[in-house]
This record gives C-alpha cells, structure tokens and sequence, in this order.
C-alpha cells in the first residue's frame, strides 16, 4: 500500500552545498599558495639583485686598487729594465723606479728582488737591509713560470711586524733581455683595505661578505664568521667548487661554516684569480616573506574555516527544514483517523497510475469500498466505535494489497478506494474478496450480533477498453451501488 511519493530529497543540493563550499576552499588554498609561492620568488629574486649590486661594487673597487698596485709593478720593471738609469744617482733612480707606488691604499713596502731573492730595492729606503725573499710562494712561481703575469700571493704576516697585519702580495716577474727569469717586483698591501672596503656596505645581521682567491684561500671576511678565518683554504667546500666552476650567480646553500643555509652571491673580479662571495643567511632573506605568509596564512584559515562552518550550518538548517518539510507533506497526504492516505493523494496516484497504465497498456483496476449500514453502526456505538471501527477496517484494506505500487486511501466518510496497477479483473476480484471476507470475519465489536461488513464495486481498465479515467471512475462507483442494491457485504464487478 505504499504510496509512490515524488518527494524532494535533501541529499541533492546539499551534495551542492558542500562541493560548492569545498571546491571554493581548495581554490583560495590555490590561489594564496599561488601568490606565496610567486612573493617567495621575488624575494629571492630581489635578494639576488641587491647582492649583485654589492658584489659588482666590490668588484669596481678591488678592480681598480689591484690596477693601482700592477700600475705600480710594471712602473717599477718598466725602470729597472731602462739601460740610462744606471747612470744616474741612488736617489734619482729611487725616485723613477717607485714613482707610480704612491698611489695606491693601504700599501706596503714595494720590493725589487733579484734572481736569487735577495732584495734589491726598497720603496722605504734607499738602502735595502738584507733579505731574501727565495721562499715565497710568489718567487716560487715567477721563477717557474714566465707567464703568470700578476701573481697574488696568499695572505701572510711579517715575522718582524709588530702589529702582526695580514698582507697579500701583488707581484710581476722581471725578465732579462733574452727572457730569462731576473727576479720579481712586488708590492704588499694590508688586507684592512678589504675590511674597510666591506664595512662600508649595509647588508644586514648575519651577512658577509667574502674574497677568495681562485685556490679557495680565504683573503678577507667582513664581519669574520670565526676566528683565524683569512688564510683559511675552503678549496675542499663544495659550495666554493660550484662558484669555480660557474663564475658568478647566485645559489641557496647549507654555509660550511654556520651549517645553516645561505644565499650566496658570486663574482669574479675581472680576470683575476679572485672571487668576491656575498652570503646572506636565507632565514634573514626569507624574514618579511615569512611574516607576510604567515598572516596570510592565518587569515585565509580563519576565511576557509569561517566558511566550512556556515557551509555546516546551512546543511543543518537545510536538513531541518527538509525534515519538517517531509513531515508537513506526510501530515497533508495522510488521513488523520486511519493512518492512510487521502483523497488528495488518491486523485494524484490514480492520475499518474491512469497514466502510466496508457503508455504500458497493461490493466488498471479500482476498487471503492464502502462499510454497510455505518449510520446505524454509529447509532449503536457512539461515534468513537465508529471511529475504531473505520481504523480497523483500513488496516485490513491496507494489508491485502500487498505489490509496491498499489494504493488504498479513504475516500471520505466511511468510503475507502484502492488503486492496483498491473492487475486484471480476476487478480483484483481476488484481493477485493479477500477485504470484504476479512472484514466480516472481524471480531464483533462490543458483542453486537450484526458483523462489520463493506461492500465493494470494482472497475478495470484493459487496452480493449476505450473508457476514460472518468469513466473508470463513475463504473466503480455504480458497481459500489449494485452492491449496495443487491444486499450489501458482495463484489460486484462493472464488467459484468
Ligand atoms: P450504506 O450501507 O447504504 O452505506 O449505509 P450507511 O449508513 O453506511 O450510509 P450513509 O451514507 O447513510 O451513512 C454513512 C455514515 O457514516 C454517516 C456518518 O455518521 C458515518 N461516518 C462518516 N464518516 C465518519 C467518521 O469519520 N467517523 C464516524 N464514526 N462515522 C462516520
Ligand atoms: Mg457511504
Ligand atoms: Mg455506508
């Protein structure tokens, strides 16, 4: 007996609900992760390009210096090669061979050794005390190779310096007439011009600034990351052998010596064998970025979490309203007293099953059933016996039909109707005889010696009948007043 009912169901717009509201979740997460991912990129983009600047500064400058230094060598072989010079007096001579060594910043002594090392000129003085500077890395290579051009030595202290300065040396070798190894002019200069030079620059806590030369000897650092650094050979590093290999850039990398990552910046500092390296602690980069993703962050959780929470609450309300909807409609589509439906429901059933039953032309029957002589009934057992007896005699209605789509509703009054799709006129008849027999073998109520009994008039509509569903109703209702006419508690069938 159960109605088909064309119900809405919730679970539709509110599977919307929730893919509209997620998929909105997702696309924010998208789209801030997006736009963090690209802020990150030009914060290291624009760290990149601030620490260029830096290291081509240094670059101009230690460029230009070691000019003034090589300016001052090739002065000084320039002279000491001039035949006439000889001729003229210590003083003169003095004056021609270190007139260039002037110039140049934080300078040493400028020296004139021989081919055995031993010196022969001194920009100090005019009388070189005796020395001999044999060992040195730098007369080691000039006295080997006639090509090194200008050598820088790696960073060293005099021993008989009092204030113990770090000094490199810039030298040249000199060459006799036939090109044979004569000695070398060098030139030392303080590494405090590096340290002077690089404290100049802002770069922030944490950063450095670095020059090495192209054996990855450190030559000076600013601020020193630890102690004894210069002198210091990093060959081994692999960030230093990255730098050999590329010539400049930029890369992110775990610092050697701080163990934590660095942004280094690098350039080659013109053609000479000295590389200047930026390094900027990445967490200091990285600092604003931080700081801007981590409100953005939050924000967009609050906002998605914000709307998760209204998405739910709409879904709670939804189904609330689904849910009293549901019981309304239930409420408006059942008969109060029997619990079945109603006349309403009834005329929508029979139009739909009326319906279907043209297009699949298999037979429509319906049955109106109404309880004998209920007036007197009512006379005899008050109006709420009436009452328990039009429920009882429902429920037995409702539990002979038995198929999904059949229908029993009440009519009105004492009158019940029952829709069966599918069924012929023999089926139905069966089931009808089946109501009628089970009403009349009810329990007498209060011992009233006349049973309950209805009486049934049933109509069928079959593809060779050309009836309307009017009709199919008026011929029911005719056949329920044969019954009535020929004795009450029967079946009588239009058809016949
Ligand atoms: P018949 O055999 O010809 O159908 O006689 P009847 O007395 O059943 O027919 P009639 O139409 O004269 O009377 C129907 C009665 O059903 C009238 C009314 O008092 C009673 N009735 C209709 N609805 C209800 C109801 O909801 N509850 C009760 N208790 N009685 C009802
Ligand atoms: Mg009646
Ligand atoms: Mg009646």
């Amino acid at each position: 007996m159960s109605p088909r009912p064309t119900r809405t169901s919730p679970a539709h717009p509110e599977l919307l609900l929730m893919l509209g509201s997620g998929l909105t979740v997702v696309l924010i997460v998208i789209i801030v992760a997006a736009l963090l991912i690209r802020e990150h990129a030009s914060t290291l983009q624009a760290a990149k390009r601030s620490t260029t600047n830096i290291a081509q500064l240094i670059n101009a400058d230690v460029l230009r210096n070691v000019e003034l230094y090589d300016l001052a060598l090739k002065g000084l072989i320039t002279a000491t090669q001039r035949e006439d010079l000889s001729q003229v007096a210590a003083n003169i001579r003095h004056l021609v061979q270190f007139d260039l060594s002037m110039a140049a910043p934080f300078k040493g002594e400028v020296l004139l050794l021989d081919a055995t090392g031993a010196v022969i000129a001194d920009s100090s003085t005019l009388q070189p005390t005796p020395r001999n500077f044999a060992n040195r890395d730098y007369f080691q290579v000039h006295a080997k190779d006639a090509q090194a051009g200008l050598f820088i030595s790696r960073p060293f202290k005099i021993h008989c310096d009092c204030d113990q300065v770090w000094r490199i040396a810039f030298s040249r070798r000199v060459s006799g007439p036939n090109g044979e190894f004569a000695g070398v002019a060098v030139a030392t200069m303080r590494l405090a011009y590096f340290d002077q030079l690089f404290s100049t620059l802002t770069i922030g806590n944490g950063s450095s600034v670095n020059l090495l030369n192209n054996k990855g000897i450190l030559l000076a650092q600013q601020p020193l990351l630890e102690r004894d650094m210069i002198d210091k050979d990093l060959s081994e590093r692999p960030n230093f052998k990255r730098m050999l290999r590329d010539g400049s850039g930029s890369f992110q990398a775990i610092s050697a010596i701080s163990g934590k990552e660095r942004l280094f910046t690098f350039t080659n500092v013109g053609e000479l064998p000295l590389i200047v390296v930026v390094a900027l602690p990445s967490e200091d980069v990285f600092a604003p970025w931080k700081r801007v993703a981590l409100l953005t962050s939050g924000a967009t959780g609050i906002l998605c979490i914000g709307l998760l929470w209204l998405t739910w609450m709409l879904r709670r309300e939804l189904r609330r309203r689904y849910r009293a909807e549901r019981v309304l409609s239930e409420q408006a589509a059942t008969d109060a007293l029997t619990g079945l439906p109603n006349r309403r429901v009834l005329d929508e059933r029979l139009r739909l099953e009326w319906d279907r039953a043209q297009r699949s032309t298999e037979p429509l029957t319906l049955l109106m059933i109404d309880v004998d002589h209920f007036k007197a009934f009512n006379d005899r057992h008050g109006h709420s016996g009436g009452d328990e007896a039009l429920r009882t005699v429902a429920q037995v209605i409702g539990n002979n039909i038995r198929r999904p789509a059949d229908l029993a509703a009440r009519y009105g009054g004492e009158e019940f109707a029952v829709v069966l799709p599918d069924t012929d006129a023999k089926g139905a008849w069966l089931i009808a005889e089946h109501i009628r027999s089970s009403v009349e073998h009810l329990p007498r109520v209060a011992e009233d010696e006349r049973p309950i009994t209805v009486s049934i008039g049933m109509s069928t509509w079959d593809k060779r009948s050309r009836m309307s569903l009017e009709a199919l109703m008026l011929s029911a209702d005719q056949a329920l007043y044969e019954a009535k006419h020929s004795g009450r508690n029967c079946i009588v069938d239009a058809a016949t």
